[in-house]
């Protein structure tokens, strides 16, 4: 059986950039509905017992919708505090400027790639395994792990994500994220 993440802070933990009724419908509503889907698909499917990436890696229909829902949803609830951490100067940072020349950019990129995502998804950065980095747009339920990336930051791009406060304005939602970045959890991702 899965069970909901705990969140790392209080459903107001990341108020203002995002309000604490938003974190209690997504996690609180949103992704519990998820992990009680997938206890309910999982009997009889031949996957139960699998850790979650490799059911996410092995599903398909509704229950990789399920499974690859949670594995986004706990790598994005577990990115963030109360207003972030910085980008420390280490080997993560090293390669973004070496392959978007400043952090800057690749903010931007990052932001652009999660504005232009067509719908409901997610856009990600991940890492190949020789350590370059990808941004990647996600459709629905998709994870980079499907095509051997390691996910290491994502914005949701899902209307719940950001709908209540801040309607249909998705890039000053995504923006607004760059505040509560706990990067130290996403070097830890890199290493
Ligand atoms: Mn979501």
């Amino acid at each position: 059986m899965f069970e909901l993440i705990k969140l790392p802070y209080g459903v107001a933990g990341l108020e203002p950039v995002i309000s604490e009724k938003t974190i209690g419908f997504h996690h609180g509503k949103h992704l519990q509905g998820y992990v009680d889907n997938l206890n309910k698909l999982l009997p009889g499917s031949g996957l139960e017992g699998l850790p979650l990436e490799e059911i996410v890696c092995k599903a398909q229909g509704g229950l990789f919708n399920n499974a690859g829902q949670i594995l986004n949803h706990n790598l994005y609830f577990t990115q963030f505090c109360k207003g972030g951490k910085a980008l420390s100067d280490g080997a993560l940072k090293a390669q973004i400027i070496k392959q978007w020349g400043s952090v800057e950019a690749f903010r931007t990129e990052f932001v652009a790639k999660g504005v232009g995502l067509f719908g409901s998804g997610w856009v990600w950065l991940s890492a190949k395994t020789d350590g370059e980095l990808v941004i990647t747009q996600e459709p629905g339920a998709s994870n980079p792990i499907t095509q051997g990336l390691k996910p290491l930051l994502t914005f949701d791009v899902w209307e719940h994500a950001y709908y209540l406060d801040f309607q249909n304005r998705r890039a000053a939602h995504l923006e607004a994220l760059w505040q509560i970045v706990d990067w130290n959890v996403i070097e830890n991702r890199y290493k």
